[in-house]
């Protein structure tokens, strides 16, 4: 396959009128403007429009009416293969916290979207969010299922389907320990929904806990008597930040001081997208708990808190871009690579010849045009193929 008239945008990298090669799952070469072109039969035309690395998206519930914690296979292969409308080619289906019986459920239905060779994004293993969090910091997250960290239960779902990355509270009983098991298992350790001091974050830190999921949200915010999780994100250089930037979980003042104060290598454009993502405003549910969405904004009916958003990572993309009005070729880095790098997932996250050819063209507006996951497209504005 051949994909012509490419205004390609990939980390460090902008450049107009070239051409992408693709052999099998793979990018065989980049031609810059002007090469003599090889000759191919299928030949897609970006016709000058954007064309960046798909988007790995770290942390997603739903969307479409289903969630991952439904436990159906429709509602695995429905998620799955929506999320390549946003161009998405990597996912990570994230979990709410819920008894185990329901989170292997799910896992089943995972490892099942793999055997299937399904044609949506391609999964790098689940995201378990929660049950091991702090039930003071439970945001739309059910107190009734909340558990001390409990490595056998990672490992018992890590059997069924790889695990990728927990996100946990660090200070409850046996928080530091787990973290440090977490990697040992080659499981991503990432902190949220915690009442942390940042004396607590600091001692994770030690036994490798790196991440914080949903940066601000669900955390100790900064006081100056004691800095917190938010503190700790920005004093330690190396911490990746995921952030939901849908102008509601994050102020667009707060997403100018994150661009300001982070490096762009440690940030990760995330959607904590639920079911109602891609539907009208109404009535929904998350993890059994009623939900209105209202202006796009979703919220608990009990108490108000956000329950995650109806974000798309593509509007992610384009709302950071006209906040901080920073350079493609950085912010690119924000929705794949740094996802990559997080997670060690190799040949990912770059337009470069060796790696998978997971690419996403998208026209000027950031609307998607093609999806394109293993050198195959699955997605157009055509429809799925
Ligand atoms: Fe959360």
């Amino acid at each position: 396959m051949l994909i012509i008239n490419c205004h390609l945008i990939s980390p460090d990298i902008d450049m107009h009128s070239c051409a992408i090669c693709i052999e099998g799952s793979k990018i065989k070469s980049i031609y810059s403007a002007g090469s003599t072109l090889p000759n191919d039969e299928h030949i897609i035309d970006a016709k000058g429009q954007m064309v960046m690395p798909g988007f790995i998206d770290v942390h997603c519930h739903g969307k479409v009416g289903f969630d991952f914690t439904d436990g159906t296979q429709e509602a695995m292969d429905t998620f799955g293969k929506s999320k390549l409308t946003e161009g998405v080619t990597t996912l990570l289906p994230t979990t709410l916290t819920l008894p185990e019986e329901t989170l292997a459920k799910a896992m089943h239905t995972a490892a099942m979207y793999v055997k299937n060779n399904t044609k949506g994004s391609k999964l790098a293993g689940v995201h378990l969010e929660g049950p091991f969090i702090n039930c003071k910091l439970c945001g739309a997250q059910n107190p009734d299922f909340v558990r001390a960290p409990n490595i056998d239960e990672v490992k018992r779902l890590h059997s069924i389907f790889p695990v990728s990355k927990v996100s946990f509270a660090p200070e409850v009983d046996g928080g530091i320990e787990f973290s440090r098991q977490l990697r040992e298992l080659g499981i991503t350790p990432s902190c949220v929904h915690s009442a942390a001091t940042f004396a607590e974050f600091s001692e994770a830190y030690t036994n490798g806990l790196r991440d914080l999921s949903h940066f601000c949200n669900q955390m100790t915010a900064l006081h100056h008597r004691d800095i917190g999780l938010v503190g700790a994100g920005f004093m330690h250089k190396d911490v990746y930040l995921e952030a939901i930037c849908d102008c509601l979980h994050l102020s667009p003042d707060m997403v100018k001081l994150i661009f300001k104060l982070k490096s762009i290598d440690r940030i990760q454009l995330i959607t904590d997208a639920m079911c109602a993502a891609g539907l009208k405003d109404g009535d929904y549910q998350i993890g059994g708990l009623p939900v209105i969405v209202k202006g796009g904004a979703a919220r608990l009916k009990s108490n108000d808190a956000l329950a995650g958003s109806t974000l798309e990572l593509n509007q992610a993309l384009k709302n950071v871009q006209e906040i901080t009005n920073l350079p493609l070729k950085e912010l690119v880095k924000t929705t794949s690579w740094n996802q990559a790098c997080s997670l060690g997932l190799d040949k990912l996250g770059k337009l470069e010849a060796g790696f998978y050819a997971d690419i996403v063209i998208l026209d000027y507006n950031f609307e998607i045009v093609s999806t394109i996951v293993d050198g195959e497209l699955r997605y157009s504005q055509n429809g799925f193929t």
